[in-house]
C-alpha cells in the first residue's frame, strides 16, 4: 500500500528541510547580484517553466525546490537583494532581518489575541514597538495605540479611521452627551448626530495612498484637498488651513507629508511650525496624522550642521495624533511590514473592536497590552514583528544611523554629481547657493536630462543598462527621473561611480 500523502510528506522532511536550508543559505551568501533586472530572455525562458496544470500527483519538495530556485529565481529582479536598485522606495532586508523572517515561517504564530501565558508573541510585538519608538526618540507611553500593519498604505487607512472617529466626535460634543461614533453609528448617521455635512481631509503633496484610503473609508477621494503655497506647494499655506478649518459644518484631518515620495520635500521645517498647525487643530477639533512612511527615520540623524535642515522638518511630528512608518522602506526589513502608533488608546476599541466572538477573548495580562486584533485591520495575521525586533537587537541606533548616513551621503553625492554634470539638471531647480540645496537632500533625487529627446528615453535607457534602476515620474509637465536611496547595503565609494558610469554611457550613445 502506498503511504498516505501526510505520512510521505513528513518523512521527506528533515532531510528536505536541511536542503532548503542549505539552498537559502547560499542564496544569502551570495554576492550582491550586478544586475538589477533579468533580462528578457530569462523572463520568457522562466515563464515557458510554470506549471499551468494542477498535478493530480504532486512534484514533491525536491522537485519543487529546484523549481522555485533555478527555474523561476532568476526571473525575479533583485530590488532588494541588489545594491544599485533605487526604484519607488525600495528597502533591503538586512539579515538579521531576514533570518527572523524565515523563523517567523518556522514558529507561524498568530498574533491575533493577547495571550500572554500561552505565548510571548504579542508581548515580542509590543517590545519590538517601544523599542521602534526609542529609535524614533518617541516616549513609547505618549503612543498606547501601536501595531504592525503590512504597509504605509495601511497604515493610513488606520490613520484616517481614528481620525474620521475623532473629529466627529469632537464635532458632536456641543450638540449631545451621548458618544457619537462612526464605528458603532456608521458614517452617515454619525455625521447627521454630529451635524456635520462635510469631511475633509487637509494636506500637500500627499502620497497616493491617502485618497486610496479616503476611498476605502467612504470619505471619498474628493475630500482630500492640497492646500500647498504657491511658491512651495510641499508646504501649507497658513491662511487656506485656517479658513478651510473655520468653514462651518466641516470636520477636518491634517495630513502631513513627512517627506513627500517625488523630492523627498517635508511639509513641515520646524517645531514652531508643527506648534501653530497644533493649535488651529486643537481650535477646530481637527486631528493630525502625519504620512511619514520613510521620512520618519530622520529624526534618528546626530545633531549635526549637515544634517540640521531635515532633522528639523522632523522636528514636532510627535505633536500629531497618529503617524505612519513604513518597515520594508528605510527600516530594511523584508516586504509586509509597516507600523503605526497613536496618542488616543480608547479609540483604537471604537474603530477597530471585533466584538462579540467570546471564543477571541483576551487572557488578562495586566500589562496594558491589547490584543492585535481590537487595534488594527486584520484578525488572524503574521508575526510581523519579529524581523523588526531581530533588526533593532542585532544593530542597535548607532547601526541604523550609520545606514541613514550612508544613504544620505550617497544621494547628495549623486545630487552634487547631477548639478555639476552639463548634461542633466537637478530638480527642483536650485535657486541659491548649491550647499544648501545639498544639504536638503535626504534620499530621493529628482531630476532630468537636459536634452529634450534624450529626457524623453532617460528612464527606459537607464533600466535597459541592469546595473542601476531609477523610477520614471514627472516634474512641472515633463518626464523626469528619480532615485530613492534605501537599501542598507550602500557603500558610496563602491556605487557612485557605477551610478557615474551608466549615466555617462547613456550620453554618450
Ligand atoms: C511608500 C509610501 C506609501 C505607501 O507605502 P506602502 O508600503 O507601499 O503601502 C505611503 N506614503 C508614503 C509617503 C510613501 O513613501
Amino acid at each position: 500500500m502506498a503511504p498516505s500523502t501526510s505520512t510521505s510528506m513528513l518523512a521527506q522532511t528533515p532531510e528536505l528541510i536541511n536542503k532548503l536550508s542549505t539552498a537559502i543559505a547560499s542564496l544569502h551568501t551570495s554576492p550582491t547580484p550586478t544586475d538589477v533586472l533579468p533580462s528578457q530572455n530569462v523572463l520568457s525562458e522562466a515563464h515557458a517553466t510554470l506549471k499551468s496544470d494542477l498535478l493530480e500527483q504532486g512534484a514533491g519538495l525536491e522537485d519543487t525546490i529546484r523549481h522555485l530556485t533555478q527555474d523561476l529565481g532568476p526571473a525575479l529582479n533583485a530590488s532588494s537583494r541588489s545594491a544599485t536598485y533605487y526604484g519607488f522606495v525600495t528597502g533591503g532586508s538586512t539579515p538579521a532581518a531576514s533570518l527572523a523572517d524565515n523563523l517567523v515561517t518556522h514558529y507561524d504564530q498568530n498574533v491575533q489575541v493577547h495571550l500572554p501565558n500561552e505565548t510571548l508573541a504579542t508581548g515580542i510585538e509590543d517590545r519590538a514597538l517601544t523599542l521602534l519608538c526609542s529609535l524614533l526618540d518617541f516616549n513609547p507611553s505618549q503612543w498606547p495605540h501601536r501595531t504592525f500593519t503590512t504597509g504605509a498604505t495601511a497604515s493610513n487607512i488606520l490613520g484616517l479611521a481614528c481620525g474620521r472617529e475623532y473629529i466627529i466626535a469632537e464635532a458632536s460634543a456641543h450638540r449631545t452627551d451621548a458618544e457619537v461614533s462612526v464605528g458603532e453609528h456608521g458614517i452617515v448617521e454619525a455625521m447627521r448626530l454630529a451635524g456635520i455635512d462635510n469631511i475633509q481631509i487637509l494636506t500637500t503633496v500627499p502620497h497616493s495612498s491617502l485618497s486610496k484610503a479616503a476611498s476605502i473609508l467612504g470619505l471619498g477621494r474628493s475630500c482630500v484637498k492640497t492646500i500647498g503655497r504657491a511658491d512651495a506647494p510641499h508646504k501649507f499655506d497658513m491662511d487656506q488651513l485656517q479658513k478651510h478649518l473655520a468653514q462651518p459644518g466641516a470636520a477636518s484631518i491634517v495630513a502631513i507629508s513627512a517627506s513627500e515620495v517625488n523630492t523627498g520635500l517635508f511639509a513641515t521645517s520646524s517645531l514652531q511650525e508643527m506648534q501653530s498647525i497644533r493649535q488651529l487643530c486643537d481650535m477646530y477639533g481637527a486631528w493630525i496624522h502625519v504620512d511619514g512612511a520613510f521620512g520618519i527615520l530622520a529624526r534618528l540623524l546626530p545633531s549635526s550642521q549637515q544634517y540640521q535642515a531635515i532633522k528639523d522638518c522632523t522636528a514636532g511630528l510627535e505633536l500629531a495624533d497618529s503617524i505612519t512608518g513604513d518597515g520594508h522602506k528605510l527600516l530594511n526589513v523584508p516586504y509586509d511590514c509597516g507600523f503605526f502608533l497613536s496618542r488616543h488608546r480608547a479609540l483604537a476599541e471604537r474603530v477597530f473592536a471585533n466584538p462579540n466572538a467570546a471564543y477571541l477573548a483576551a487572557g488578562s495580562g495586566g500589562d496594558g497590552i491589547m490584543s492585535p486584533l481590537n487595534i488594527g485591520l486584520e484578525n488572524s495575521r503574521r508575526f510581523r514583528a519579529l524581523p523588526v525586533y531581530a533588526s533593532l537587537v542585532a544593530y542597535g541606533k548607532a547601526g541604523y544611523r550609520d545606514m541613514l548616513e550612508r544613504q544620505i551621503a550617497l544621494s547628495r553625492g549623486i545630487a552634487k554629481y547631477i548639478h555639476e554634470s552639463e548634461d542633466f539638471e537637478l530638480l527642483p531647480e536650485v535657486e541659491g547657493e548649491v550647499a544648501e540645496a545639498l544639504s536638503s537632500v535626504y534620499i530621493i533625487v529628482l531630476f532630468r536630462a537636459k536634452d529634450e529627446k534624450l529626457n524623453g528615453q532617460l528612464v527606459a535607457k537607464i533600466k535597459a543598462s541592469r546595473r542601476i534602476y531609477v523610477s520614471g515620474t514627472s516634474w512641472e509637465g515633463r518626464p523626469a527621473c528619480r532615485f530613492a536611496v534605501s537599501n542598507w547595503m550602500v557603500d558610496v565609494g563602491r556605487d557612485l561611480p557605477v551610478i557615474k558610469q551608466v549615466l555617462q554611457d547613456i550620453v554618450r550613445e
